[in-house]
This record gives C-alpha cells, structure tokens and sequence, in this order.
C-alpha cells in the first residue's frame, strides 16, 4: 500500500495561516482585547494628567492661534508654572482642553492673568473656572488677575455659569463641588500714565510676575507679563504691535513669547475676500494688521533687549502647513540670530534654576 505524503506548507502558506488564525482570535475575542487595550489607554491618559513638573520655571502652549479657526491652533493661551504654583495667561476658545491634557492640574491653578478682554483671549474663561473648582473641590473661587475691566468679564463668566454650578452641587453633593468655590474673583490692577507703565501683580515664595503696557490699540488696556523665578525668567507679550516697553521689560529675559501677524499673507487673504460667504472679511482683515506685530517686529525686540528664546505663538493667518513657517517668518532670522521657535499646541519650555538650559518638550 502506498504511504500518503504530507505536504509540510511553504512559507507564504505559514504567513496565511498565522494571518487567518490571528484574525480569528481577533474577530472572536474582539470585545475582551479591546475592553483590556482600554483599560492600559484609560490609566496612560490619567497618570498623564499630573506632569512631574521640577523645580524651575515652565511654560506650557496651551494655544497658538487667534480668532481666525484653525484646527491645530486653540485659541491664545499659555500655563506657566513656577517653583509649586500654576497660573494661566489668557484662555482662548479651546485651550482649557490643551490644559488638562498637557499634564497641567487644573485643580490647582492659583490665577488666571488675562492681557486684554478680545474675546479670543477670554472664549475659555468659563472652561477654566469650572475645571479649577470641580477639579480640585476648592473652596474659594480662583483668582482672575487682569487691567481695569477685568470685573465686568468676571462678573459676567461668572452669570453665565451659575445654573450650571448649581446643577453640579446638587448632583455630585457639596464634599465634591463646594458652593463657595465656584466661578472666579476679578482682582483688577491699575498703571500708571506712562506708555511703558509696569506693576508687580504678584510676589510669592520666589515667583515675581510683573504687569506692562503694550501697544494694540485702539485696545486699552492691554498687557504683557514677565514671570521671573529663581533667576530665570519668561515674558508674554500679549496682542501688540512693535511696543517700546515691551522690550524695555524683555530685558534679557530667557524666554519671549510674540505674538505675529504676517501682514502679506493677511493681505493675500484681504484680495481673496470676495469668494468667501463672510461679507465683513474684506474689513476685517484691512483692520488687523494696524495692531498687530509682524514675525520681524518680534525678532527686533528678541535682537534689542538680548532675549535667549524667542518663540511665536497668537500665529496670525491659520498657517495649514509647517512648510509655510519660512514664508511666515520672512526676514526674522536675519533680524535676531538666537534661536526661533514657532509654537505649536503642546509643546513645553522648561528652565531649570540658576542655569542657562532651556528645554523642549512636547506634551500633546
Ligand atoms: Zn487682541
Ligand atoms: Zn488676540
């Protein structure tokens, strides 16, 4: 009798068989791999959410971008943290999002610092409230630091988000969302006449932050912030065009934040303005460019008052690709020969005490 040969399979017939019994074990057990996968992505998300941060001052992009949409861009926002304390320069639309998943706790945030009242500054005020007082069960409202004006914009943050501070105390109880917490408390400060007027804000354990004039006008007031900690030290510019007193309070400062409008590519936009369905395009972007600073009125500063970093962010238009940064920046490099950043959201600064190291993280 003849003996029956078995074939042993070749390697193509070994890869379809480990393909077809792989995606049976998938098929089958589908539901369990995936309850576990999302179980892992569930306690990664969480152990995310408080950043190691170390002793130092750091800065956090929370948003890059301005009124104009923008996908990738949340509306203007920076968390800074020094030594312990966290505090928020302005809360674009979106932003508070940025916050959280960066690994910043909202829960402690001790004070929103708010440059000017364009709503693109303020869109996620309310956002940052609530998270502050859910997040961390406080007590007492957190404090919203900003120029004469500041009340009104509380005040009404505060109106707008009183049912829904209700509806939270009476559905997770008041161990949880104490009622005396909720919503924010304006604490206005006041400059003097002059266009390069300043005021310390805030003095505390080592952190310095320092209120200074700017220039968007017909905006006033409007504001920048020095944060200085540990002998290091970072300014926001906020909206302004080129501003003598901010470079005065830039002075040598490890890090600058700018703010830029590119006005060619703002002009480009103003031609098109026929095609789009907004019919106060046309206007609206003849306005702009009179009150903001171009990328090369930022690298002035950065060059004249001798900053380490000088990084960009409110990034005026929506830019859709990197590839267009070098047509943005135009003659920016020429201008100030340190090193240029253009911020995107997520990414973190980190400067260690009494050092010159400047680190680069990103944390979205
Ligand atoms: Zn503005
Ligand atoms: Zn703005």
């Amino acid at each position: 009798m003849k003996q029956m040969k078995i074939l042993k399979p070749g390697p193509v017939r070994k890869i379809v068989l480990v393909v077809i019994v792989v995606t049976a074990c998938l098929f089958v057990f589908s539901e369990p791999l995936t309850r576990i996968l999302l179980k892992h992505v569930i306690q990664y998300r969480l152990s995310r959410l408080a950043y190691p941060f170390e002793d130092g001052l750091h800065a956090g992009l929370c948003g890059t971008g301005s009124p104009m949409a923008d996908k990738k861009r949340a509306g203007p926002c920076i968390a800074v943290v020094a030594g312990k304390h966290i505090y928020i320069v302005d809360v674009g639309d979106g932003s508070t999002k940025n916050i959280t998943l960066m690994g910043f706790q909202t829960g402690k945030i001790e004070a929103v610092l708010l440059t000017h009242f364009h709503s693109d500054h303020i869109a996620g005020l309310g956002e940052v409230m609530l998270q502050r007082w859910a997040g961390g069960s406080n007590h007492t409202p957190v404090d919203v630091i900003g120029p004469s004006g500041v009340e009104t914009v509380v005040d009404g943050f505060n109106t707008a988000y009183l049912l829904d501070a209700k509806y939270r105390v009476a559905h997770h109880g008041s161990i949880t969302v104490p009622p005396s917490g909720a919503g924010g408390i304006a604490r206005p400060f006041q400059l003097g006449p002059e266009k390069d007027a300043s005021v310390v804000v805030l003095e505390k354990e080592g952190v310095k932050i320092t209120a200074f004039k700017v220039d968007h006008r017909p905006v006033e007031p409007a504001v920048g912030y020095r944060f200085d900690y540990k002998g290091r030290s970072l300014v926001i510019s906020g909206d302004t065009v080129y501003s003598e007193s901010l470079l005065k309070h830039s002075k040598g400062a490890d890090l600058l934040f700018h703010e830029a409008l590119s006005p060619w590519m703002v002009k480009m936009i103003n031609d098109q303005a026929h095609i789009s369905p907004v019919p106060s395009l046309k206007k609206i972007t003849a306005d702009i460019p009179g009150y903001h600073a171009s990328p090369e009125d930022a690298a002035k500063i950065a060059d004249q008052a001798k900053v380490h970093h000088l990084v960009y962010y409110h990034i005026i238009p929506p830019l859709p690709s990197p590839l267009l940064y070098k047509l943005f920046l135009g003659n920016a490099k020429e201008l100030y020969k340190g090193p240029i950043t253009m911020g995107v959201d997520g990414m973190l600064f980190s400067l260690p005490p009494d050092s010159n190291e400047i680190q680069m993280k990103t944390r979205l």
